[in-house]
């Protein structure tokens, strides 16, 4: 007699428990709603059981391989140090228990009801639960888009107020001849080979490609990859994926960019071994590698086979993607998607994001999706790791881009690492220096991505990133770094490499490029603050009318060196792509406003800019004939227009009292706040900071 079926009513029912499902389970049932989750295989999804994790964790096998192998470059000698594979897996398998039992037991705690099978839909709020079928790759492989049981008999039926769809992605085969041959695998029944194949060619320099490439190549395989676009990461910054490139060749992975796999044939008989042939998109210049696996690292499409979307009326896109809109809502009221299914971003943390929203607006909260900062990271070695616009598409977009790189090779932290290759990349827009994107390629990458992220969450500029202190030595020193780079402030690099000196040095306008190239044996001197630093902060935006002024120090006493000027007797030409940036200073003023008391501060300070331009050429040949703005402003915290197109506009704010200890006893003395706000194109960071150190010491000698 057929089982009967469990009926159960819900507030939500979660259908899928990876990274989109199960987060947003336990956030609806910590929000009250009585929640049910339905997972056909375990707990986690690909993230956890197929992807994500034991990717890491075998790549953490591959680098401890790989350190073992190179012991002897830090003192550390070890003797027949080679793999076990068995072992490997083993290892990765134990990871992926702890963490799929950890998320199982969450589950429980949070009170959601987890009915193991297939759940199709039978209407906008209804789901029938029955057995799950055959894993498509035979026992031990995957079961998350195994098809419903054939005797398709239910198990359970729930109602949900609402319904979350969260079912994931599966590996889309691509239309090859011979991709359906024995030895070529997606990346799911890669984790199921049980050696290390000798040669493999990997069709897709995407994440998931890239990252097995790293591992085989460390576990000794002869890897080839194949690349339709004309870079590995294609969707990463073009730096990053050239560098990468360069990495890769070192390490002996071939990488054939532009090309593509036309068929895939039996060597012999019997595949595998297999004739892989490569070639041009239009089917020239044909090359054959031998292999004895082929994976195909590239597409994936929605795990809807068996779901039933049809019969609640589930809209999809035309590729079967789920369409949402940004509360996560389908086109059938009470039914919400996330994560892969919805085909927006097919990593783990925007499906965990977008189930967390959608918890809360299931739950009546006012929650919307904000795709603005999304990091990925790619763990290959190195490390890469990115957020927001690359610099083609800032540009492309419409930006004026003003960029910093900053290669660890001149970092104390990644020089002790051993792991001293890669760079930081900032991208930012050239008026306010707001941070458009970062990217990272390097070791930990991933880990220092979210400093990238919180900048451009909470719309942060270069002067916020370069401002905040990093502790050292740390690799966190890099994206500070490279933010001082690009507001041409460097500290640990040559002044020639200043983006400003460069800017001047190239006849072709527009082009702001304020490159850091590894400096051959450049050593890290140790970032420490210096005390009594002009403070520097980022323009507004031109049409921005506030200038707002952050606590000022007390000196210029330690300004950077300045770098060599190349400024022509007409003055230095505009970069119109740099950025544009404020320094200040608060000068001692009591003696200068007491013996010339009759004159207003903003006439002396002209005068003594005056005479600072009599006796330095270099400061008249860049603030002179004009190019300097004197601005009066009467307050001390003050709201200035700013002309973007001036050099450089010094602000005199009103004297103001102020206590102070000289010589052991308190005295009142009236300090002003001189703001030089200097457009990067014209001035250089440094020689702002070294023109203003001057005007302070001739204000306060008296000297205007
Ligand atoms: C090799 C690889 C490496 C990756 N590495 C990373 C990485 O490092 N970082 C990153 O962010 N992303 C990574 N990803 C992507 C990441 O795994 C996915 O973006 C993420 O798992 C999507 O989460 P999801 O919840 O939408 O779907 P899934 O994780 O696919 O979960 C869907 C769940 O639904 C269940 N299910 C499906 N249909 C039904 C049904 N009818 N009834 C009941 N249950 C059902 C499945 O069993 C599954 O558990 C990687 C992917 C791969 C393949």
């Amino acid at each position: 007699m057929p089982r009967q079926a469990q009926e159960q009513v819900f507030d939500l029912v979660v259908v899928g428990g990876g990274p989109g499902g199960y987060p947003a389970a336990i956030r609806a049932a910590q929000l009250g709603l009585k929640t049910a989750l339905v997972e056909k295989e375990r707990p986690g999804g690909v993230c956890l059981n197929w992807g994500c994790i034991p990717t890491k964790a075998m790549l953490r096998s591959a680098e401890v391989l790989e350190t073992a192998r190179h012991g002897a470059e830090y003192g550390v000698l070890a003797d027949n140090v080679r793999l076990d594979y068995a072992a490997v897996l083993a290892r990765k398998d134990r990871v992926v228990k702890s963490l799929t039992d950890g998320v199982a037991g969450l589950l429980a705690a949070s009170g959601v009801t987890v009915t193991l099978g297939h759940a199709r839909l039978t209407g906008p709020g209804a789901v029938e639960v029955v057995g799950v079928g055959e894993a498509p790759l035979g026992p031990g492989g995957p079961r998350y888009n195994a098809p419903p049981a054939a005797d398709g008999a239910p198990v359970a039926t729930l109602e949900g107020r609402n319904l979350l769809l969260a079912t994931g992605s599966t590996p889309a085969l691509l239309p090859i001849p011979g991709i359906d041959l024995p030895g070529v695998v997606t990346s799911d029944g890669a984790f199921l080979l049980e050696e290390v194949p000798r040669r493999i060619v990997i069709i897709g320099a995407s994440a998931v490609g890239a990252e097995w490439a790293t591992m085989f190549q460390a576990f000794g395989s002869e890897v080839t990859m194949v690349e339709l676009l004309p870079r590995l990461l294609p969707a990463e910054d073009e730096d990053i994926g050239k560098a990468l490139a360069r990495s890769f060749a070192k390490r002996g992975i071939k990488v054939e960019t532009g090309r593509t796999v036309t068929g895939i044939a039996p060597v012999g008989d019997q595949a595998p071994p297999l004739r892989v042939t490569v070639a041009d998109p239009d089917g020239g210049n044909p090359r054959q590698v031998e292999a004895d696996v082929v994976l195909v690292g590239v597409g994936r499409r929605p795990n809807t086979a068996g779901l039933d979307l049809e019969r609640a009326g589930v809209a999809t896109d035309p590729r079967g993607w789920v369409e949402v809109d940004d509360r996560l809502r389908t086109s059938v009221p009470g039914v919400h998607a996330v994560g892969d299914l919805t085909g927006r971003l097919l990593l783990a943390h925007v499906a965990s994001h977008q189930g967390l929203v959608a918890a809360g607006v299931m739950a009546g909260h006012d929650e919307r999706m904000d795709y603005r900062a999304v990091p990925a990271a790619t763990f290959t070695h190195p490390e890469v790791a990115s957020v927001g616009l690359t610099e083609a598409a800032a540009r492309d977009a419409g930006h004026d881009v003003a960029v910093g790189r900053f290669p660890f090779s001149a970092l104390g932290r990644a020089q002790t690492f051993g792991g001293a290759e890669g760079l930081v990349k900032v991208v930012a827009e050239r008026g306010g220096g707001q941070v458009l994107g970062v990217h990272v390629i390097g070791p930990g990458a991933s880990d220092l991505i979210p400093e990238g992220v919180l900048a451009m969450q909470l719309e942060a500029t270069l002067a916020d990133i370069a401002a905040t202190i990093h502790a050292h030595p740390t690799l966190g020193e890099g994206t500070m770094e490279a933010a001082l780079v690009a507001l041409g402030l460097p500290v640990h690099l040559p002044p020639s490499r200043s983006p400003s000196v460069a800017a001047r040095k190239r006849s072709r306008p527009g082009a702001v490029e304020s490159r850091a190239h590894p400096a051959p044996g450049a050593v890290e001197s140790g970032a420490h603050p210096a005390p009594g630093a002009v403070e520097s902060g980022a323009h507004p935006a031109p049409g921005s009318a506030t200038l707002p002024l952050r606590g000022a120090e007390s000196g210029a006493g330690s300004v950077q060196p300045a770098p060599a000027t190349s400024a022509g007797p007409e003055g230095p030409a505009v970069d119109p792509l740099a950025p544009r940036f404020d320094l200040t200073v608060r000068a001692d003023v009591t003696r200068l406003v007491g013996e010339r008391g009759g004159a207003g501060l903003g006439d002396l300070v002209v005068a003594a800019c005056a005479g600072l331009m009599a006796v330095s050429p270099e400061l008249e040949a860049i603030f002179g004939e004009d190019r300097l703005r004197v601005a009066s402003l009467g307050v001390d915290q003050f709201s200035a227009v700013l002309e973007p197109t001036d050099g450089a506009v010094l602000a005199v704010g009103a004297a103001q009292a102020e206590a102070r200890v000289v010589d052991g006893k308190v005295e009142v003395r009236q300090v002003a706040r001189l703001t030089l706000s200097i457009d990067q194109g014209v001035v250089d960071g440094a020689t702002g900071g070294r023109f203003l150190g001057r005007l302070k010491a001739a204000l306060e000698q008296g000297r205007p």
